[in-house]
């Protein structure tokens, strides 16, 4: 047994420290790396980031990546840095030129689930990142153990400009190289005695190699958590179309299989959002996302308790292909050249009886109502457009604001809102009167177009 150093000397990479009993215990005289004892179960694999970080080199990357949807500056090199522990390729494996074997080679019964982020820096078991005023000597970033039940990691603000890549200058820091190091903790790793590995204890700026862990990182991840079963889930494509998101893969469970979703950012917990008993064919398991499923990854868990019943993690955008879309034309009114804009509020998802169509830059108090079809149109009608097609249906008419605001919660319940079946498409227009506006006396809204899921 030697203890954990509380800073190593000279430049880098320190070390795991704080709250408990920080240890290493060496498994094998003849392995290089070395564990802190524990191991994060199946309920401790969400992590998140709460973004404090102060340098403005933390957050300019704003290039969006498909592999870390939603996710840009210190958070996608965050998640990244994690997800390079996991079992295997995180989609296409794309979004790090940097790392030659791509992201995703820890090749163990270990996944990590990235839960986007957080709104403050949690306690030492929130499984949140970080930034901490100040310095500690040469100490960059820390991880707080015992992990068992949960870690905490912080990055101290004083001791590097940290940059979130994806290209870190030699005088600064990199954000994900350090948080790879410190994932390892995080996941039950010391240090190792092996130069280069990303384990060991120090690190020279930019310490951007440190973003691919090395054969004595991989062997030590699957010591803790086990070479990959042969039993474990795979995703290997996810294919999203309408309301419906198509997991394809191998070792799904018949019956019971769960979808693990990435919350909608920001959250106050790190628990992913699970849809329950899912059964599947082996190889495909259809799912509906819940609203309260944000950009982020999807991982298939089957039944069981053990390390191996939770698969690899896969870029998802669940409401992308379901988001509602604007289309047609607005015309100019009597108070706005640009005419009044349709919007919405709410869940797409039927059942959960909660979207609301709004309008803004509708003339004070005009009478207005909303209508619908399953066709869309593009024709003169008024002051402006039809955008609705034939049939139509009519809800009530009301008045807009004094504000010129429209709005009308649609209840799927009863009326006409309740004729609107899931997995279908419906177009909405604001028609509403406007005398000042001269013409025709009345003039539309532009379209929106919104697919209803079950
Ligand atoms: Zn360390």
């Amino acid at each position: 047994m030697k203890q954990i150093p509380m800073k190593i000397s000279g430049y880098l990479l320190p070390l795991a420290v704080v709250g408990g009993a920080a240890f290493l215990v060496v498994p094998s005289s003849t392995e290089a790396y070395t564990t802190i004892g524990g191991n994060l179960g199946i309920s401790q694999r969400d992590f998140r980031v709460f973004n404090n970080f102060t340098d403005p080199e933390a957050n300019n990357n704003t290039t969006p990546d498909a592999n870390f949807p939603g996710a840009q500056g210190v958070a996608m090199a965050l998640w990244k840095a994690n997800l390079e522990w996991a079992s295997r390729l995180h989609g296409d494996g794309n979004g790090d030129p940097s790392q030659p074997a791509n992201l995703g080679s820890g090749g163990a019964n270990f996944d990590p689930s990235w839960q986007g982020l957080a709104t403050d820096v949690g306690d030492i078991n929130s499984n949140i990142v970080s930034q901490i005023s100040g310095s500690s000597g040469g100490v960059l970033a820390y991880c707080e153990t015992p992990i068992a039940d949960g870690w905490r990691m912080r990055f101290y603000q004083d001791a590097a400009t940290w940059s979130d890549g994806p290209n870190t200058p030699t005088n600064q820091y990199d954000i994900q190289g350090v948080a790879c190091h410190e994932f390892g903790h995080a996941l039950g790793l010391g240090h190792s005695t092996v130069g280069g590995a990303t384990m060991f204890a120090s690190a020279a700026n930019p310490a951007v190699t440190e973003r691919s862990i090395t054969a004595d990182d991989i062997a030590g991840v699957q010591f803790i958590y086990g070479v990959a079963a042969a039993t474990k889930p795979i995703i290997t494509s996810v294919v999203q179309s309408g309301c419906s998101i198509t997991i394809n893969g191998s070792n799904f469970a018949a019956t019971g299989n769960e979808v693990w979703f990435t919350r909608v950012s920001p959250n106050t917990t790190g628990e992913p959002i699970r849809v329950t008993s899912l059964t599947s064919t082996g190889s495909q398991i259809v799912v509906t996302a819940p609203t309260t499923a944000g950009p982020g990854d999807l991982l298939v868990k089957i039944p069981g308790a053990a390390n191996s019943t939770i698969s690899n993690p896969w870029p998802v955008n669940p409401q992308s292909a379901t988001a509602p879309q604007s289309y047609c034309s607005s015309s100019p009114n009597s108070v706005d050249p640009f005419g009044a804009i349709m919007g919405w509020a709410g869940s797409t998802i039927r059942s959960n009886n909660n979207f609301t169509l709004t309008t803004t830059s509708v003339p004070p108090n005009a009478a207005c109502l909303y209508y619908f079809g399953p066709n869309q149109a593009f024709t003169a009608f008024g002051n402006g457009f039809r955008c609705v097609g034939s049939p139509v249906t009519r809800f009530p008419v009301m008045n807009a604001s004094p504000f010129g605001d429209a709005s009308y919660a649609l209840n799927f319940n009863s009326g006409a809102a309740s004729t609107i079946p899931a997995n279908s498409t419906r177009n909405f227009q604001l028609w509403y009167r406007n005398p000042a506006g001269g013409g025709a006396g009345f003039n539309l809204s532009d379209g929106l177009s919104v697919v209803f899921c079950p």
